[in-house]
């Protein structure tokens, strides 16, 4: 499925270290470590007239990221905050919007990979569009198995939210030339990892499975139904599983703050059930609780 230009995000306004931009004048530097390298966290969040989908959670992932990258000069949760409520109200949006906030390790004084060349702090910038769920999660989403490895923290810790995601790209690209949705990557062992862009659960004999966070993003809304299922009483386990057993799930979904939760009706030609019962079941405990996870931006 492949995203549209929404008309109504021509005239958007978007935040850059310190303000707001017309769209068109949004730019940073071809200095900036985004550009340089790659160097910069990120994330994606949904907005709900009640908040933001799980807000905390999207705060601390971003700035344990940039820690780790030893970025200098972060901003504070309340500085990011206050930028994403500046863009949400210049914009008018309080539903139907995703927000791709990314960290740059900011500007540098000459090309070059060195973080000291990087002189002026990093970079915030928030982008707010109207954007609603990018998955029609009726119908579902047909995957490929990719020859791409998700990497570990033997290479680079998929921990860390970053803006280097081209094995995933290149995870996608194969499922672009296969014609599915997404491209299923494989840890280095040969275990199920994630999708390209999200996170994979399987249902099997009652019980929710999902892969360790060894070699995926530890995605937000995968702990969400985590936590849904433990208040309702399902069992859901983390835990090496290989696409044979995903093949034979009972049922097999997606989780991703853009598309939510998604039903995986194939994966490499083989056809999965989206109506058995308890696939049905979380998916509609997912929707009627997500809201409660929306968190308003304070002060
Ligand atoms: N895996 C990858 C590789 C992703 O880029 C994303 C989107 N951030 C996810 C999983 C889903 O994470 P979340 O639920 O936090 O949006």
């Amino acid at each position: 499925m492949l995203q549209k230009f929404d008309p109504r995000n021509n005239d958007i306004k978007v935040w850059i270290k310190d303000r707001l931009y017309p769209r068109h004048e949004a730019k940073v530097s071809v200095f900036d470590s985004s550009v340089q390298g790659g160097d910069a966290v990120w994330e994606g969040l949904r907005v709900y007239p009640e908040g933001i989908v799980c807000l905390d959670d999207h705060l601390n992932r971003l700035l344990a990221s940039a820690k780790t990258l030893a970025f200098a000069d972060i901003p504070t949760k309340a500085q990011v905050m206050e930028a994403i409520d500046k863009t949400l109200k210049a914009n008018g949006m309080n539903d139907d919007t995703h927000i791709r906030l990314t960290l740059t390790r900011g500007e540098k004084i000459t090309s070059g990979m060195d973080p000291r060349l990087n002189q002026s702090g990093s970079c915030l910038i928030v982008l707010a569009e109207w954007k609603p769920l990018v998955y029609d999660n009726n119908s579902g989403i047909k995957v490929i198995s990719s020859s791409q490895r998700r990497n570990t923290p033997q290479f680079l810790d998929s921990k860390i939210h970053h803006n280097n995601l081209l094995n995933n790209i290149l995870a996608k690209i194969q499922a672009n030339v296969a014609g599915k949705d997404a491209g299923l990557m494989l840890d280095e062992r040969g275990f199920v990892a994630e999708l390209n862009g999200s996170n994979l659960f399987a249902l099997i004999n009652g019980v929710v499975y999902t892969p360790f966070a060894h070699a995926c993003l530890p995605g937000i809304t995968r702990k969400t139904v985590m936590n849904i299922c433990r208040n309702n009483e399902i069992k859901c386990v983390e835990a090496d599983l290989s696409l044979s057993e995903f093949y034979n799930a009972d049922g097999v979904f997606a989780t991703g703050t853009m598309g939510e939760l998604t039903p995986v009706v194939e994966i490499d030609g083989r056809p999965i059930a989206k109506d058995h019962p308890d696939l049905v079941q979380v998916l509609g405990l997912f929707k009627d609780s997500i809201r409660s996870f929306c968190q308003p931006l304070k002060g």
